[in-house]
């Protein structure tokens, strides 16, 4: 049971001011909790009257088929702006970017991802009554020992009844807050259990001086690219389907989760953009023998 993180690249752009921070004075003002906030009693999925806008969805949609899938979750503290990335179609975009660079490696493969009838994305929509702060603190007994990851994996394992055919789905969450462990020189965008079922990316910042996840397709216009989020949603994805596994070739010895033969792996730590496993000899039509490999995932379809 190992969470690990994400590293990125320096290069982000700070992008999203948290609701707090005053322009002017460039300080932050003491939060004054939302009544729907209940930090210290039990964990509940809430609905906000202003949360309820066409086109969301607060629970799974039918499925059409019981195959194994991917499905989108937009998961909010009780205390943070919705920026509607579940309606606008910014996760829709990048998941279909994503596709579409996972299709150009691989020339007959897609991720499965969960979608309504009409082809677009099936992202569930989810308040929790939880604070920002409640998620990130470390000044409590109970925070000490749990990073927002392992808190947003269990609302996720303990909400079954809001999906359908759990036992055959992944999820992806976009969540809005951050990790809170996090070094100076590098931040944590992604997170995910190796053969888990649960990934997650952040897609908000705490600090001006950290720089946001969130820079190229998810709130931004350009729709199309196959950006740094879009690699680090992938990368966390593919660890919960079992890549890298062990038996590839190039596992980093200091680092059995990712592969060190070409900085520009999507398995690389810092998430590369051009390579689904270089040269074919870790996850990825490896050819070695019993050793599992992403291509004949149950996540997958053949689309030729
Ligand atoms: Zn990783």
């Amino acid at each position: 049971m190992v969470l690990y993180l994400q590293f990125f690249y320096l290069d982000w752009k700070w992008d999203v001011l948290p609701d707090n921070f005053d322009v002017k004075t460039e300080t932050y003002q003491e939060k004054v909790l939302d009544e729907s906030c209940d930090d210290d009693g039990e964990v509940k999925i809430i609905k906000l009257k202003k949360d309820i806008i066409e086109n969301r969805l607060f629970a799974d949609s039918d499925d059409i088929t019981n195959k194994s899938s991917i499905h989108s979750v937009y998961l909010l503290p009780c205390n943070v702006k919705d920026r509607k990335f579940d309606i606008n179609n910014d996760i829709h975009f990048s998941i279909k970017s994503i596709n579409h660079w996972f299709l150009d490696k691989t020339n007959n493969q897609i991720i499965n991802f969960d979608k309504k009838d009409n082809n677009l994305l099936d992202t569930t929509f989810m308040r929790v009554n939880k604070s920002i702060e409640w998620f990130t603190k470390f000044n409590t007994k109970e925070n000490n020992k749990k990073d927002a990851s392992s808190k947003i994996e269990k609302i996720i394992l303990s909400n079954q009844n809001l999906f359908i055919n759990f036992e055959n789905k992944k999820f992806i969450i976009f969540f809005e807050g951050w990790e809170k462990r996090r070094s100076i020189t590098n931040k944590s965008c992604g997170r995910s259990r190796y053969n888990g079922k649960v990934a997650i990316f952040y897609t908000s910042e705490k600090d001006k001086k950290i720089k946001s996840c969130t820079k190229d397709n998810i709130n931004k216009s350009n729709k199309k690219l196959f950006g740094e989020s879009e690699q680090t949603i992938l990368h966390e994805i593919m660890h919960t389907l079992k890549v890298p596994p062990k038996c590839g070739t190039n596992i980093d010895p200091k680092d059995p989760f990712h592969v060190n033969d070409n900085k520009d792996d999507i398995m690389n730590k810092v998430s590369g953009s051009l390579y689904l496993d270089f040269n074919n000899d870790d996850y990825f039509r490896h050819n070695i023998k019993n050793c599992s490999d992403l291509s004949k995932s149950d996540y997958l379809i053949n689309i030729f």
